[in-house]
């Protein structure tokens, strides 16, 4: 414990994503686009942790999350935790949660689903049959995916935003 804080330093004001599975801290910024602020940040990589074994952290300064980024951090590591600091004290600590049904933040790559329809595109859903390891199930085609097949719609949209810059 001493020595994970020794490691890492503390905060005076922001947030701190905590227990991350080991090896997702880089997505997770990246996902989330925390990783455009301009904010001090800290990431720990695979440290050492009691529960886990190993665990990524994430401290940033001046930042507090919205639904969204919390419910992208639930898809990646549903044993994550956010903590709120202010004055280099944590005045509330919350587990994330994984909803029942994932809206609009994942795509169905499944060209012939609804959800890809060009004419009415509709915005995905996904049932979460299993939490740990993740399997979601698209609520249009039914088609059945685990977290490394997963696309995320901001990722997407990053990569048309680069596009376009290239275009320019
Ligand atoms: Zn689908």
């Amino acid at each position: 414990m001493l020595e994970e804080k020794l490691k890492i330093d503390k905060i005076s004001k922001g947030t701190v994503i905590d227990h991350i599975d080991a090896g997702y801290a880089l997505t997770i910024l990246n996902l989330t686009g925390i990783d455009e602020s301009r904010n001090l940040m800290t990431i720990g990589v695979n440290v050492s942790s009691k529960k886990y074994q190993t665990k990524d952290i994430i401290k940033i300064e001046n930042v507090f999350l919205n639904e969204t980024q919390m419910q992208q951090i639930s898809i990646l590591s549903p044993n994550a935790t956010i903590s709120l600091i202010e004055n280099y004290k944590v005045i509330e600590k919350k587990k994330v949660e994984l909803p029942k049904t994932i809206k609009k933040l994942i795509l169905c790559v499944n060209e012939t689903c609804i959800s890809n329809s060009e004419k009415e595109p509709i915005d995905t859903e996904f049932l979460v049959l299993d939490e740990k390891p993740l399997k979601i199930q698209c609520v249009y085609c039914e088609r059945i995916y685990n977290l490394e097949a997963i696309v995320f719609t901001s990722k997407e949209k990053k990569e048309k935003k680069i596009i376009q810059r290239i275009q320019l």
